[in-house]
Parts: C-alpha cells; sequence; structure tokens
C-alpha cells in the first residue's frame, strides 16, 4: 500500500497542510496519509520517533511556504538549520532512505536555494517541486498524485488481507497441487527423490501472499525437511525479508523446480520443463502483486511466461526493476533479484540485494 507524509512546518504552512491532506483524501484511502507524528512519550528519542515515523512511509511531501527557511527561533537562529529541527530531520531521513521526496510550494513561496539549506538537505534542492495554487489547489493535487502514481507504482491488484474462508479455499486449492506433485512419478527427479529420501519441497508461507518469490532448485537441506529456503540462502532471504518487516509467513516462496537434484548444478531445460506447470498453478492459485524470482532460470522463465521477452538481459542489468505485467487475474509487478547465494559470500552484492528488497516496500 502506498503511503504518504506530509511534512510541514506549522508557523509555516499549517492550513496549506491541512488543506493538502484533505484534498489527497479524494485520492487515496485514510490510511495512506500521514500528517502528524503521533505523540513522542516523555524520555523517547525523538530523532529516533520521527526516523521512524518516516521509514514507515513511501513519499515524503515537503510542504514549503513564504517562511520555510527563515523562520528563527528564540535566540534568532534559523530553524531549518537546527540539529533538532523536526522538519529537517523528517526531509533528511527520507533522503537518506530513498523515499520519493517531493517539495510541495504552497502560498508562492519559491523554491529554497542550495545556499539556505542544511548539508543534510542539499539533495532537497534538486527535487522537482510542484506548486499549489490557490485557485488550482484541487487540479494541482491531482497532479501531485498522479505524478507519485507513475514514480512509486503502488498495485492495483494489491489484495486487502484476506478472511479466512479465502485462505481455507487457497490452502487447500493448495494441497491438492501438493499431491500431485508427490505422486509425479513421470519426474526427471523422482527417482533421485525415493533414493534420497528426499521431500518434494513445494512452497510454503501465506498462501493469499501479495509478494511471491521463486528460487531455483531446493538443495539437500531443503530435500530432507521439504522446505524451500532453509539453508544458507534460506537465511539471506530471512535477513532481506527482515529488512523490509515481513516474515517468511508473510509471503509465499517456492522455487522453479520442486525436487531437489542429485548434486548442485543448474537446472536442466526438462527439469524445468516438468515443473513449471505446477509452479504456474501455484501463482495462479496465490495470485501475488508481486512476483520477485531469484536469479536467473526464475527470472527468465517469468519474463517468458508473461511475454515479456523484451527485458531480456542478465540478471546483473534486470536486478531490482520493477517490471509491469498482466495477468489474468490483474496487473502485476514483476522484481528480478540476486538468487541469495550469489551474496553469500560477498558484501557488496549483498548491499545491492538488499537495496533491490527496499523497492518492495512500496508493495508491503
Ligand atoms: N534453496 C531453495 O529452496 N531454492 C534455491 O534456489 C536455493 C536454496
Amino acid at each position: 500500500m502506498l503511503r504518504i507524509f506530509i511534512n510541514y512546518r506549522r508557523q509555516d504552512s499549517e492550513g496549506y497542510a491541512g488543506r493538502l491532506f484533505d484534498h489527497l483524501l479524494h485520492h487515496l484511502e485514510r490510511e495512506q496519509v500521514f500528517i502528524d507524528v503521533d505523540d513522542i512519550p516523555a524520555g523517547a528519542d525523538f530523532v529516533d520517533a520521527l526516523e521512524k515515523a518516516v521509514a514507515t512511509c513511501d513519499v515524503l511531501l515537503a510542504v514549503i511556504g513564504p517562511q520555510w527557511a527563515t523562520i528563527t527561533d528564540e535566540s534568532g537562529a534559523r530553524r531549518i538549520q537546527q540539529w533538532n529541527d523536526f522538519v529537517r530531520i523528517e526531509i533528511a531521513s527520507a533522503l537518506r532512505l530513498g523515499k520519493f521526496v517531493v517539495p510541495v510550494l504552497v502560498g508562492r513561496a519559491p523554491m529554497p536555494a542550495p545556499g539556505d539549506l542544511p548539508d543534510d538537505l542539499q539533495a532537497l534542492a534538486r527535487r522537482n517541486a510542484i506548486a499549489l495554487g490557490h485557485h488550482s489547489f484541487a487540479r494541482d493535487v491531482e497532479k501531485l498524485v498522479t505524478a507519485i502514481k507513475e514514480a512509486v507504482p503502488a498495485n492495483e491488484s494489491f489484495k486487502p488481507r484476506p478472511n479466512s474462508e479465502t485462505l481455507r479455499q487457497k490452502d487447500e486449492a493448495l494441497r491438492a497441487v501438493r499431491a500431485e506433485v508427490i505422486n509425479a512419478q513421470a519426474s526427471p527427479l523422482y527417482a533421485c527423490r525415493m533414493e534420497n529420501g528426499y521431500f518434494p519441497v513445494f512452497g510454503e508461507g501465506n498462501a493469499d501472499a501479495n509478494l511471491m518469490f521463486i528460487g531455483e532448485a531446493p538443495g539437500k537441506n531443503e530435500g530432507r525437511q521439504g522446505r524451500p529456503f532453509i539453508g544458507p540462502s534460506g537465511s539471506v532471504l530471512d535477513d532481506m525479508l527482515a529488512g523490509i518487516n515481513l516474515k517468511r509467513a508473510d509471503v509465499f516462496v517456492t522455487n522453479l523446480l520442486l525436487d531437489c537434484p542429485p548434486t548442485k548444478r543448474e537446472p536442466t531445460p526438462e527439469e524445468i520443463a516438468f515443473y513449471v506447470p505446477f509452479v504456474d498453478r501455484i501463482i495462479d492459485i496465490v495470485q501475488p502483486a508481486v512476483i520477485a524470482p531469484l536469479g536467473r532460470f526464475a527470472t527468465s522463465y517469468i519474463l517468458k511466461k508473461l511475454g515479456l521477452s523484451e527485458h531480456k538481459g542478465k540478471i546483473g542489468e534486470l536486478h531490482g526493476r520493477l517490471i509491469r505485467a498482466a495477468m489474468p487475474y490483474g496487473d502485476i509487478h514483476v522484481v528480478p533479484l540476486y538468487h541469495p547465494a550469489v551474496v553469500l559470500y560477498s558484501a557488496s552484492q549483498k548491499e545491492l540485494l538488499r537495496k533491490d528488497f527496499d523497492k518492495l516496500k512500496v508493495f508491503v
């Protein structure tokens, strides 16, 4: 769900911020727009509290009125230059966290010059501003909302929390597919499963998840327990999910192959061809709003399946991109990601994966 944070300076633009809030509610749900950080308890670190509030949003609108940069405190010092200025703390956090930050000019205020801004707000001066005119307010807010929606893709097919009946039906449908995988004697990996006493690794998680991850193939650890991503790659996945406040139970995790190959190697075309009809059925049941294929094999399959072959390219070029696609149940996004195993031994790759995971925040 797209979340917007309105940042404003009381003495400068309280009325404008309130009007903006009201107009935004013509386009968005109440729970998508935040205007004031709730009371910060006595003794709490207010910088921390403000940063946390900003972190939960995707977009920060910095409402700038005529006195935004010049208002002073009792000692005559400009508020914006002070370390404890709430307006400064919120905008600086949003910039640091890579949020979509839009300066919103009201009361014919000009855009502040870089020289008027402290170091941590310099990037604000480079953001394209939108002015809200007194007579064109409604139209201007509409333009602002359109710009936000283009830049920060909210997902139309994003599902609300499922009710228990939906979950029950989906769990049951998944169980039926799982039973077919268990009995799939024609699978090129069936003999290996039997010889080693492995279980099929069907996938697990929220049967109505908005976010589905598709890995490559289960390894021995996974085969022994019949659960996806439980080895070292699984720890990376858990770590990345925790970074965006998600747990395994919030998402659905599966693989391109639903059985463990005999050795650590790339999946063969024959294996992929055998398992993808099952994977397709899992997708059709869960109906995720976002599919995040992990690594080149899953990415290549999903892009081909969704008729997105024009996005051909190496995972090094595709990772972290938000690609729109149409499914019979609605529009979705595909967000290719590096495979967690690739980042196991590289701190810089891990950082890249973390940044790509941050892009998933707009969907959760
Ligand atoms: N574990 C899985 O389940 N899938 C992978 O792709 C790798 C590890």
